[in-house]
């Protein structure tokens, strides 16, 4: 048991350790382009009122969704292919399985992005609906919107998002090695879009998510908060009516509409289970 309670330490560890030379890219990359592009000029990020509250779920996070996502990986082989020992595990999971591992690793990656950003775009819609919002609440919380906000997450939303999306997709045949590649890319950026960046990204706004488009999505409910669901792709908005970017206009005040909304960690994560 205690040599379990270490390897689970150690795995923790790890997890931390592997963030911090990508974290610490990301706060120079973006404090330089805030500096000469700010959507919202103000005070920098670090100096935002919730700091710790994003550092925590920044922290937490990968962590968490590490360990949600290798549960439900064996859940899913077990329950869906009878696959019940670790080399049953290891030989299915290894280098994907089925018609999507024969594709080039490219072709495969493509597949993720597409699959991935179909799935979580319905799913976050579900999460802006009446039951759910409670728990997608904490993620529109922020309301000096910083690229350090991108991982605020409540566990529940990311288990039923982002976590249920990879696992699918991995069940159907996906390699894993597709996470190797896209992994550092998906972090870089979901930290982009919610950078405090005026960018649109011009012609490539259907394209590729901007900081201006994700931006809107947090503003107030009658703005542009019940639109640009997508998180890679707002070409899926556009199919899907819900598409908002007016033209010579950004994004300002963010936040949800509940004044008593807690801004800690803690208390946000207990908040949904007591309301
Ligand atoms: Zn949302
Ligand atoms: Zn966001």
């Amino acid at each position: 048991m205690n040599q379990e309670l270490w390897a689970f330490i150690v795995n923790v560890g790890e997890t931390f350790m592997k963030g911090v030379p990508i974290s610490l890219a990301l706060a120079v990359v973006f404090t330089a382009l805030t500096w000469f592009w700010a959507c919202n000029p103000g005070r920098p990020w670090w100096r935002k009122p919730d700091l710790v509250t994003d550092i925590c779920y920044w922290l937490f996070i990968p962590v968490i969704t590490r360990f949600f996502r290798i549960g439900l990986l064996i859940a899913g082989a077990a329950i869906l292919f009878n696959i019940r020992t670790a080399d049953g595990l290891i030989a299915f999971y290894e280098n994907g399985h089925g018609p999507l591992a024969k594709l080039p690793l490219v072709a495969q990656m493509i597949v993720f992005l597409v699959g991935e950003d179909f799935i979580t775009y319905w799913t976050h819609r579900l999460f802006h609906g009446n039951r759910l919002w409670k728990y997608h609440a904490v993620h529109h919380s922020s309301e000096e919107l910083e690229w350090i906000s991108a991982a605020r997450f409540h566990p529940f939303n990311l288990f039923f998002g982002a976590v249920l999306a990879d696992v699918a997709l991995l069940l159907a045949g996906i390699s894993p090695n597709v996470f190797v590649v896209l992994g550092p890319i998906t972090i870089a950026h979901s930290a982009f879009v919610h950078a405090n960046l005026d960018w649109t990204l011009g012609p490539f706004k259907y394209v590729i998510a901007s900081p201006v488009f994700h931006r809107w999505h947090h503003t107030a409910a009658e703005r542009g908060g019940e639109k640009n669901f997508a998180a890679t792709f707002p070409v899926l908005d556009l199919i899907f009516g819900t598409f908002y970017m007016p033209a010579g206009e950004l994004p300002d005040r963010y936040g949800i509409a509940d004044r008593d909304f807690p801004t800690s960690f803690g208390a946000q994560l207990v908040h949904p289970f007591i309301q």
